[in-house]
């Protein structure tokens, strides 16, 4: 059974099958940005995406949240548009979903 190529991979060859492998990272707290970066630890493009958010009474909030054209092109070139589309919006859900909202609203207030 020839298998087909249905997974998200990173331009560096990682496949990301579980968007749990993605690492998380909040640094860029002016700009209330959430990294995601690529699980390879010598990737040469480590950021593959952003989730941004607000504070609403010292809560965050969800914003908006997307993958750089560079992994999103590779993607679509491997798998099509709309499958990429689909697999990646489905990515980002998951990892939206991963980050601890609450804490965050807390870490803000505290930096503040
Ligand atoms: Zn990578």
């Amino acid at each position: 059974m020839a298998e087909e190529i249905e997974s998200i991979q990173c331009p560096c060859g990682r496949v990301i099958e579980d968007p749990e492998d993605y690492k998380v990272v909040y640094l860029k707290h002016e700009l209330r940005e959430i990294d995601i970066l690529c699980p390879n630890d010598s990737c040469y493009l480590r950021e593959l995406g952003y989730i941004r958010f607000d504070i609403v009474e010292g809560k965050a909030k969800f914003k908006e949240a997307s993958f750089y054209p560079p992994f999103v092109t590779w993607n679509s070139g491997r798998l099509g548009a709309e499958k990429a589309e689909v697999l990646l919006k489905d990515h980002l859900k998951r990892i939206a979903k991963r980050v601890d909202w609450e804490r965050l609203g807390r870490t803000e207030e505290e930096a503040e």
